[in-house]
Protein backbone atom coordinates (compact mmCIF):
# COMPACT_ATOMS: atom_id res chain seq x y z
CA UNK A 1 0.00 0.00 0.00
CA UNK A 2 2.72 2.17 0.86
CA UNK A 3 5.81 3.48 -1.37
CA UNK A 4 8.84 3.83 0.09
CA UNK A 5 10.37 6.80 -1.84
CA UNK A 6 13.57 9.30 -0.97
CA UNK A 7 11.09 12.49 -0.36
CA UNK A 8 13.49 15.87 -0.05
CA UNK A 9 12.21 18.43 1.83
CA UNK A 10 10.55 21.99 0.72
CA UNK A 11 12.78 24.26 0.00
CA UNK A 12 10.92 26.98 2.26
CA UNK A 13 10.68 25.18 5.48
CA UNK A 14 12.35 27.21 7.30
CA UNK A 15 9.58 29.33 6.66
CA UNK A 16 7.20 27.47 8.72
CA UNK A 17 9.47 27.66 11.79
CA UNK A 18 8.02 30.92 13.65
CA UNK A 19 4.43 29.46 13.33
CA UNK A 20 5.52 26.11 14.73
CA UNK A 21 7.04 27.54 17.68
CA UNK A 22 4.23 30.50 18.52
CA UNK A 23 1.84 27.29 18.85
CA UNK A 24 4.55 25.67 20.73
CA UNK A 25 4.38 28.39 22.90
CA UNK A 26 0.62 29.02 23.35
CA UNK A 27 0.62 25.10 24.47
CA UNK A 28 3.26 25.99 27.70
CA UNK A 29 1.27 26.01 31.12
CA UNK A 30 2.10 29.82 32.46
CA UNK A 31 3.50 29.68 35.75
CA UNK A 32 0.13 30.78 37.44
CA UNK A 33 -0.81 27.50 36.61
CA UNK A 34 2.52 25.63 38.11
CA UNK A 35 1.69 27.79 41.19
CA UNK A 36 -1.75 26.67 41.57
CA UNK A 37 -0.30 23.03 41.12
CA UNK A 38 1.83 23.00 43.48
CA UNK A 39 -0.27 24.65 46.22
CA UNK A 40 -3.24 21.96 45.43
CA UNK A 41 -0.13 19.43 45.96
CA UNK A 42 0.64 20.86 49.34
CA UNK A 43 -2.41 20.28 50.39
CA UNK A 44 -2.96 16.74 49.39
CA UNK A 45 0.29 16.19 50.79
CA UNK A 46 -0.67 17.30 54.31
CA UNK A 47 -4.01 15.34 54.46
CA UNK A 48 -2.01 12.53 53.04
CA UNK A 49 0.52 12.66 56.27
CA UNK A 50 -2.20 12.12 58.11
CA UNK A 51 -3.23 9.05 57.70
CA UNK A 52 0.04 7.73 56.16
CA UNK A 53 2.95 9.77 58.01
CA UNK A 54 5.53 7.67 56.26
CA UNK A 55 4.47 7.87 52.69
CA UNK A 56 5.15 10.29 49.98
CA UNK A 57 2.91 11.80 46.65
CA UNK A 58 4.93 11.82 44.03
CA UNK A 59 3.41 13.84 40.87
CA UNK A 60 4.24 11.86 37.31
CA UNK A 61 3.06 11.46 33.45
CA UNK A 62 2.48 15.20 31.58
CA UNK A 63 2.61 17.47 34.96
CA UNK A 64 6.00 16.32 35.75
CA UNK A 65 7.55 14.91 32.47
CA UNK A 66 7.75 18.53 31.23
CA UNK A 67 5.27 17.55 27.78
CA UNK A 68 2.37 18.67 29.70
CA UNK A 69 0.08 20.95 27.67
CA UNK A 70 -2.03 24.23 29.87
CA UNK A 71 -4.61 22.73 31.45
CA UNK A 72 -4.20 19.03 31.59
CA UNK A 73 -4.94 17.23 34.89
CA UNK A 74 -2.76 15.80 37.37
CA UNK A 75 -1.56 12.48 37.55
CA UNK A 76 0.04 11.75 41.26
CA UNK A 77 1.22 8.14 42.77
CA UNK A 78 1.07 7.62 46.05
CA UNK A 79 4.11 5.45 47.36
CA UNK A 80 3.98 3.82 50.82
CA UNK A 81 6.49 1.52 51.76
CA UNK A 82 5.01 -1.86 52.36
CA UNK A 83 4.16 -3.00 48.78
CA UNK A 84 1.72 -5.45 50.00
CA UNK A 85 -0.52 -2.79 51.18
CA UNK A 86 -3.84 -3.60 50.02
CA UNK A 87 -4.59 -0.75 47.46
CA UNK A 88 -8.12 -1.22 47.54
CA UNK A 89 -8.28 -0.45 51.16
CA UNK A 90 -5.86 2.26 50.89
CA UNK A 91 -7.62 4.00 47.88
CA UNK A 92 -11.01 3.93 49.61
CA UNK A 93 -9.78 5.22 53.04
CA UNK A 94 -8.03 8.13 50.97
CA UNK A 95 -11.05 8.75 49.09
CA UNK A 96 -12.86 9.04 52.49
CA UNK A 97 -9.90 11.79 53.61
CA UNK A 98 -10.51 13.42 50.76
CA UNK A 99 -14.17 14.09 50.68
CA UNK A 100 -14.36 15.23 53.96
CA UNK A 101 -11.82 17.92 53.24
CA UNK A 102 -13.76 19.29 50.73
CA UNK A 103 -12.54 17.82 47.88
CA UNK A 104 -14.88 17.58 45.29
CA UNK A 105 -16.12 14.48 42.59
CA UNK A 106 -14.31 12.19 44.44
CA UNK A 107 -14.69 8.92 43.21
CA UNK A 108 -12.55 5.54 43.92
CA UNK A 109 -11.86 3.33 40.72
CA UNK A 110 -11.03 0.32 42.53
CA UNK A 111 -11.55 -2.22 39.79
CA UNK A 112 -9.43 -0.51 37.13
CA UNK A 113 -6.30 -1.62 35.30
CA UNK A 114 -4.37 0.70 37.47
CA UNK A 115 -6.55 1.69 40.66
CA UNK A 116 -7.26 5.04 41.28
CA UNK A 117 -8.92 7.80 43.44
CA UNK A 118 -10.28 10.66 41.03
CA UNK A 119 -10.65 14.47 42.36
CA UNK A 120 -11.55 17.60 41.64
CA UNK A 121 -9.90 21.20 43.72
CA UNK A 122 -12.66 23.64 44.29
CA UNK A 123 -10.69 26.41 44.66
CA UNK A 124 -8.48 25.76 41.45
CA UNK A 125 -10.65 23.76 39.21
CA UNK A 126 -7.85 21.34 39.05
CA UNK A 127 -7.96 17.82 38.52
CA UNK A 128 -6.23 14.52 39.73
CA UNK A 129 -5.97 11.18 39.67
CA UNK A 130 -3.98 9.03 42.47
CA UNK A 131 -2.76 6.02 41.81
CA UNK A 132 -0.75 3.57 44.54
CA UNK A 133 3.16 2.82 44.07
CA UNK A 134 2.91 2.84 40.74
CA UNK A 135 6.61 3.66 40.73
CA UNK A 136 8.22 2.35 37.17
CA UNK A 137 5.98 5.31 36.06
CA UNK A 138 7.40 8.17 38.49
CA UNK A 139 10.68 6.61 36.97
CA UNK A 140 9.80 6.85 33.44
CA UNK A 141 8.36 10.07 33.85
CA UNK A 142 12.05 11.32 35.53
CA UNK A 143 13.70 9.87 32.54
CA UNK A 144 11.17 11.51 29.70
CA UNK A 145 12.13 14.69 31.95
CA UNK A 146 16.05 14.22 31.64
CA UNK A 147 15.75 13.75 28.12
CA UNK A 148 14.03 17.05 27.30
CA UNK A 149 16.92 19.05 29.21
CA UNK A 150 19.46 18.17 27.06
CA UNK A 151 18.00 19.47 23.83
CA UNK A 152 15.24 22.36 23.68
CA UNK A 153 13.73 20.76 20.51
CA UNK A 154 12.62 17.51 22.08
CA UNK A 155 9.77 19.64 23.57
CA UNK A 156 9.08 21.35 20.44
CA UNK A 157 9.00 18.39 18.67
CA UNK A 158 7.13 16.87 21.49
CA UNK A 159 4.66 19.66 21.82
CA UNK A 160 3.80 19.69 17.79
CA UNK A 161 3.70 16.26 17.68
CA UNK A 162 1.25 15.34 20.65
CA UNK A 163 -1.13 18.15 19.92
CA UNK A 164 -1.46 16.92 16.12
CA UNK A 165 -2.15 13.65 17.69
CA UNK A 166 -4.87 15.00 20.10
CA UNK A 167 -6.72 17.32 16.88
CA UNK A 168 -6.67 14.59 14.81
CA UNK A 169 -7.61 12.11 17.49
CA UNK A 170 -5.17 9.56 17.21
CA UNK A 171 -3.90 10.00 21.17
CA UNK A 172 -6.71 7.53 22.12
CA UNK A 173 -5.62 4.65 23.98
CA UNK A 174 -9.09 2.97 24.22
CA UNK A 175 -9.72 3.35 20.45
CA UNK A 176 -6.88 1.50 19.96
CA UNK A 177 -4.31 4.77 19.20
CA UNK A 178 -1.52 5.52 21.04
CA UNK A 179 -0.71 7.35 24.03
CA UNK A 180 1.44 11.13 25.06
CA UNK A 181 3.69 8.58 26.39
CA UNK A 182 4.25 6.42 23.57
CA UNK A 183 4.60 9.85 21.04
CA UNK A 184 7.16 11.47 23.26
CA UNK A 185 8.89 8.03 23.21
CA UNK A 186 8.68 7.98 19.34
CA UNK A 187 9.84 11.68 19.38
CA UNK A 188 12.98 11.21 21.65
CA UNK A 189 14.35 8.15 19.49
CA UNK A 190 13.73 9.49 16.27
CA UNK A 191 16.38 12.68 17.57
CA UNK A 192 18.58 9.98 18.98
CA UNK A 193 18.24 8.64 15.22
CA UNK A 194 19.02 11.92 13.25
CA UNK A 195 22.75 12.18 11.98
CA UNK A 196 24.47 13.83 13.70
CA UNK A 197 22.38 13.00 16.74
CA UNK A 198 20.44 15.63 18.21
CA UNK A 199 19.89 13.59 22.05
CA UNK A 200 22.17 10.65 23.23
CA UNK A 201 21.36 7.44 24.45
CA UNK A 202 21.13 7.73 28.33
CA UNK A 203 20.47 4.40 29.37
CA UNK A 204 23.24 3.43 27.04
CA UNK A 205 26.14 5.59 29.22
CA UNK A 206 27.85 4.65 32.57
CA UNK A 207 24.76 4.83 35.10
CA UNK A 208 25.12 7.32 37.59
CA UNK A 209 21.25 6.78 38.83
CA UNK A 210 20.11 3.31 39.43
CA UNK A 211 17.14 1.82 41.11
CA UNK A 212 15.23 -1.68 41.11
CA UNK A 213 11.64 -1.61 40.68
CA UNK A 214 9.52 -5.01 41.01
CA UNK A 215 12.55 -6.94 39.91
CA UNK A 216 13.24 -4.17 36.93
CA UNK A 217 16.54 -2.20 36.90
CA UNK A 218 16.46 0.87 36.21
CA UNK A 219 19.41 2.99 35.58
CA UNK A 220 20.45 5.61 33.32
CA UNK A 221 23.25 8.11 33.00
CA UNK A 222 21.41 11.61 34.58
CA UNK A 223 23.75 14.08 35.02
CA UNK A 224 22.05 15.73 31.99
CA UNK A 225 23.21 19.39 32.80
CA UNK A 226 27.11 17.50 31.47
CA UNK A 227 25.31 16.85 28.15
CA UNK A 228 24.59 20.90 27.39
CA UNK A 229 25.20 20.83 23.90
CA UNK A 230 24.95 17.28 23.16
CA UNK A 231 22.70 18.47 19.31
CA UNK A 232 25.62 21.80 18.58
CA UNK A 233 26.37 19.71 16.22
CA UNK A 234 23.23 19.11 14.33
CA UNK A 235 21.48 22.03 13.06
CA UNK A 236 18.25 20.84 12.30
CA UNK A 237 15.03 23.37 12.98
CA UNK A 238 11.93 22.63 14.19
CA UNK A 239 10.11 22.62 10.97
CA UNK A 240 12.51 20.62 9.32
CA UNK A 241 12.10 17.98 12.24
CA UNK A 242 8.84 18.05 12.07
CA UNK A 243 8.74 17.43 8.42
CA UNK A 244 11.56 14.48 9.02
CA UNK A 245 9.77 13.06 11.46
CA UNK A 246 6.50 12.07 9.75
CA UNK A 247 8.29 11.51 6.93
CA UNK A 248 9.33 8.60 8.88
CA UNK A 249 6.38 7.47 10.35
CA UNK A 250 5.02 7.69 6.87
CA UNK A 251 7.36 6.24 4.54
CA UNK A 252 10.60 5.22 6.24
CA UNK A 253 9.51 2.82 9.44
CA UNK A 254 9.32 -0.35 8.58
CA UNK A 255 6.10 -1.49 10.59
CA UNK A 256 6.89 -5.14 9.20
CA UNK A 257 9.73 -5.79 10.73
CA UNK A 258 11.40 -2.70 13.37
CA UNK A 259 10.93 -2.31 17.27
CA UNK A 260 11.81 1.22 18.18
CA UNK A 261 14.11 1.24 21.33
CA UNK A 262 14.49 4.64 23.52
CA UNK A 263 17.02 2.39 25.59
CA UNK A 264 19.31 1.57 23.24
CA UNK A 265 18.93 4.41 20.81
CA UNK A 266 17.98 2.61 17.53
CA UNK A 267 15.78 -0.16 16.24
CA UNK A 268 15.86 -3.70 17.28
CA UNK A 269 13.92 -6.69 15.48
CA UNK A 270 10.45 -8.06 16.22
CA UNK A 271 12.56 -11.22 15.63
CA UNK A 272 14.64 -10.75 18.60
CA UNK A 273 11.79 -9.45 20.96
CA UNK A 274 9.31 -12.23 19.43
CA UNK A 275 7.05 -9.46 18.71
CA UNK A 276 6.30 -10.99 15.37
CA UNK A 277 2.58 -12.57 15.84
CA UNK A 278 -0.13 -11.61 17.73
CA UNK A 279 0.11 -13.03 21.29
CA UNK A 280 -3.22 -12.87 23.12
CA UNK A 281 -4.49 -8.96 22.54
CA UNK A 282 -1.12 -7.90 21.93
CA UNK A 283 -0.75 -7.30 17.95
CA UNK A 284 2.53 -5.91 17.74
CA UNK A 285 1.82 -3.88 14.39
CA UNK A 286 3.64 -0.78 15.54
CA UNK A 287 6.19 -1.59 18.14
CA UNK A 288 7.75 1.05 20.61
CA UNK A 289 9.47 -0.63 23.34
CA UNK A 290 8.74 0.41 26.94
CA UNK A 291 12.28 1.77 28.31
CA UNK A 292 12.19 0.32 31.51
CA UNK A 293 9.58 -2.52 31.44
CA UNK A 294 11.55 -4.10 27.70
CA UNK A 295 8.40 -6.59 27.39
CA UNK A 296 6.01 -3.90 27.11
CA UNK A 297 5.61 -2.81 23.30
CA UNK A 298 3.44 0.26 23.96
CA UNK A 299 1.87 -0.31 20.29
CA UNK A 300 0.07 -3.11 21.58
CA UNK A 301 -3.35 -1.62 21.98
CA UNK A 302 -3.24 -0.94 18.08
CA UNK A 303 -5.21 -3.37 16.33
CA UNK A 304 -6.11 -3.76 12.44
CA UNK A 305 -8.73 -0.72 12.22
CA UNK A 306 -6.15 1.66 14.16
CA UNK A 307 -3.30 0.99 12.33
CA UNK A 308 -4.63 1.94 9.48
CA UNK A 309 -6.15 5.23 11.02
CA UNK A 310 -2.65 6.02 12.53
CA UNK A 311 -0.57 5.14 9.08
CA UNK A 312 -3.23 7.39 7.16
CA UNK A 313 -2.96 10.25 9.51
CA UNK A 314 0.97 9.86 9.42
CA UNK A 315 0.75 9.87 5.54
CA UNK A 316 -1.71 13.19 6.03
CA UNK A 317 0.58 15.04 7.95
CA UNK A 318 4.02 13.98 5.90
CA UNK A 319 1.95 15.58 2.36
CA UNK A 320 0.50 18.71 3.99
CA UNK A 321 4.47 19.34 5.09
CA UNK A 322 5.47 18.52 2.21
CA UNK A 323 3.16 20.88 -0.16
CA UNK A 324 1.28 22.34 1.28
CA UNK A 325 0.95 26.45 1.83
CA UNK A 326 -0.27 26.90 5.00
CA UNK A 327 0.88 23.56 7.02
CA UNK A 328 0.68 25.10 10.30
CA UNK A 329 -3.40 25.26 9.91
CA UNK A 330 -4.07 22.26 8.11
CA UNK A 331 -1.92 19.88 10.05
CA UNK A 332 -4.38 20.40 13.56
CA UNK A 333 -7.16 20.89 11.43
CA UNK A 334 -10.07 18.65 13.80
CA UNK A 335 -10.52 15.68 12.34
P1 LIG B 1 -1.31 13.95 28.51
O1 LIG B 1 -0.75 15.31 28.33
O2 LIG B 1 -2.00 13.47 27.26
O3 LIG B 1 -2.11 13.78 29.76
P2 LIG B 1 0.75 12.30 29.80
O4 LIG B 1 2.18 12.72 29.66
O5 LIG B 1 0.14 12.46 31.14
O6 LIG B 1 -0.06 13.00 28.64
P3 LIG B 1 -0.09 9.56 29.55
O7 LIG B 1 0.06 8.76 28.29
O8 LIG B 1 -1.42 9.94 30.05
O9 LIG B 1 0.79 10.82 29.33
O10 LIG B 1 0.70 8.79 30.67
C1 LIG B 1 0.98 9.34 31.94
C2 LIG B 1 2.18 8.63 32.55
O11 LIG B 1 1.82 7.29 32.83
C3 LIG B 1 3.38 8.53 31.61
O12 LIG B 1 4.25 9.64 31.74
C4 LIG B 1 4.04 7.28 32.12
O13 LIG B 1 4.81 7.57 33.25
C5 LIG B 1 2.89 6.43 32.54
N1 LIG B 1 2.45 5.50 31.48
C6 LIG B 1 1.44 5.66 30.63
N2 LIG B 1 1.27 4.60 29.84
C7 LIG B 1 2.21 3.72 30.23
C8 LIG B 1 2.55 2.40 29.83
N3 LIG B 1 1.88 1.77 28.85
N4 LIG B 1 3.58 1.79 30.46
C9 LIG B 1 4.24 2.39 31.44
N5 LIG B 1 3.97 3.65 31.88
C10 LIG B 1 2.97 4.29 31.29
MG1 LIG C 1 -1.87 12.63 31.87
Amino acid sequence: RIMKRKTACRRDIDRLNAPFLSIYQSLIPPKEEKDKQEKLLTILRSLVKKDWPEAQLYVYGSCANSFGFSKSDIDICLVIQNMDVNKSEVLLKLAETLESNNLQNVQALIRARVPIVKLMDPDTGISCDICINNILAVINTKLLHDYARIDGRLRQLAFIVKHWAKKRGVNETYQGTLSSYAYVLMCINFLQQRKPAILPCLQGMEPTYSVTVENTECAYFNEVDKLHGFGAGNGETISHLVWAFFNYWAYYHDYTNDVISVRTGGTLSKQAKDWTRRIGNDRHLICIEDPFEITHDLGRIVDKASIRVLREEFERAAEIMQHDLDPCTKLFEPY
